[in-house]
């Protein structure tokens, strides 16, 4: 039996969740997941993804087993758009699965490297979204962070990422958030990037590219593919994990992809064969009806003009959001600290720098739900809730 089984404690973001659905308080606020909501708060299908899943519907496939692999012109379309200009010249040595969303690519490297990668240390920015711990560990690896948030700047700490990266031993795995860093909102510039670029080469690490938000911060999908382009067309050896949850509202349809660049295609012919064991032995083959939506909004030049508007739409909405929130505060409540941050920051989450009591605060006296470490989603924030929100966190920082 299960009689030494301990209680775990609940997921910090689900479980928010949880606690969130019980209150029944009419202005209640979840700004702790990144789903992303509309105007009026309600979970948002994408009208391109209506339709191509109507289109999909009166075709009358049939529900057959996919490939280990996954839908492989899904994966093709992919990788294309988060390698960009690149994609041409890497695609005989890059290898892609169809993966159970972000997360399922995160642990298909995971299991890759505790298979076969020599060094079990991986680096993650301090703070990064909570799961990569998880997700890493439990396949054996060794967590080491690197500094990445400075609370003064609330900015970038790229003197403190160069030094712990070149500290770190040779040919370690450095986890990079490819762009719209969760939880902070902070990414690196391109000359940032170039520096990175420099320090990993000169240390023959391993970089494994999150990649959960192309275009969700701009609405701009090329713009995000700096550091994909920037590592594959430097030959860093690497992997990349992609999701299609928020930037195609896919959520609960678990669509996402993982791919490994190798040194050649002779190199991608083992890899694949290796990977193939691996997910046989995990799942079996990836699900099919995500995938299929996917697919065709981008094969699809039409639809996928139509898609790049809706995520426009989504992207332009936060960063009104995130200025109503900011001018409420400053303007009209006076605060006495500077909330230039709430602004700056990008992507769905903004690192507030409310401190744990205030957090409690606000979830006790407010209704209003968040992670433990400040960070909100803005996408929870709308035109009828922000002042309330706005006058909550002023009152919870104004003692
Ligand atoms: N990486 C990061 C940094 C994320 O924020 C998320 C979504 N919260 C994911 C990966 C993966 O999410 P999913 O498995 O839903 O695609």
């Amino acid at each position: 039996g299960w009689a030494n089984v301990p209680m775990g404690p609940p997921d910090p973001i689900f479980g928010i969740s949880e606690t969130f659905k019980k209150d029944s308080f009419p202005k209640k606020i979840n700004l702790g997941v990144g789903a992303y909501r509309d105007d009026t708060g309600k979970p948002y299908v994408l009208p391109s993804v209506r339709t191509a899943e109507a289109e999909i519907l009166k075709q009358d496939l049939d529900k057959e087993y996919l490939p280990m692999t996954g839908d492989n012109s899904f994966c093709e379309e992919a990788t294309r758009m988060a390698y960009g200009d690149v994609y041409d010249s890497i695609s005989n040595r890059l290898v892609a699965a169809q993966s159970v969303s972000g997360t399922g690519a995160l642990l298909l490297s995971s299991r890759f490297f505790s298979k076969f990668y020599p060094s079990k240390d991986i680096y993650i920015s301090n703070p990064t979204w909570g799961n990569h711990k998880n997700v890493f560990s439990n396949a054996g690896l060794n967590i080491k962070e690197y500094r990445y948030y400075n609370p003064i700047t609330k900015g970038l700490d790229i003197e403190g990422m160069l030094s712990d990266l070149s500290q770190a031993p040779n040919s370690s795995i450095v986890l990079l958030h490819a762009c719209a860093h969760n939880p902070t909102g902070v990414d690196p510039t391109h000359a940032q990037w170039n520096d990175i670029l420099r320090v990993v080469r000169d240390k023959g690490h391993f970089v494994l590219l999150d990649m959960a938000y192309q275009g969700f911060a701009s609405g701009d999908f090329a713009r995000d593919t700096y550091a994909t382009q920037l590592f594959a067309s430097n030959n860093v050896p690497m992997f990349l994990c992609q999701s299609f949850a928020k930037n195609m509202g896919l959520y609960g349809e678990r669509v996402g992809c993982f791919s490994s660049l190798t040194a050649s295609p002779e190199e991608a012919a083992r890899f694949e064969s290796q990977l193939k064991i691996l997910v046989r032995a995990s799942y079996s083959n990836p699900p099919v009806h995500g995938a299929r939506i996917a697919r065709f909004i981008l094969k699809n030049n039409d639809l996928r003009a139509q898609w790049a508007g809706e995520v426009k739409g989504m992207a332009s909405r936060i960063i009104s959001m995130r200025q109503a929130l900011r001018s409420i505060l400053e303007n009209d409540l006076k605060s006495k600290h500077g909330w230039k941050h709430i602004t700056d920051q990008i992507g769905m989450f903004c690192y507030t720098g409310l401190t744990p009591e205030q957090v409690a605060t606000l979830s006790r006296d407010y209704h209003i739900y968040l992670t433990k470490n400040g960070r909100i989603s803005i996408a929870g924030i709308n035109t009828s809730n922000v002042r309330y929100l706005a006058e909550a966190i002023h009152t919870v920082t104004s003692n």
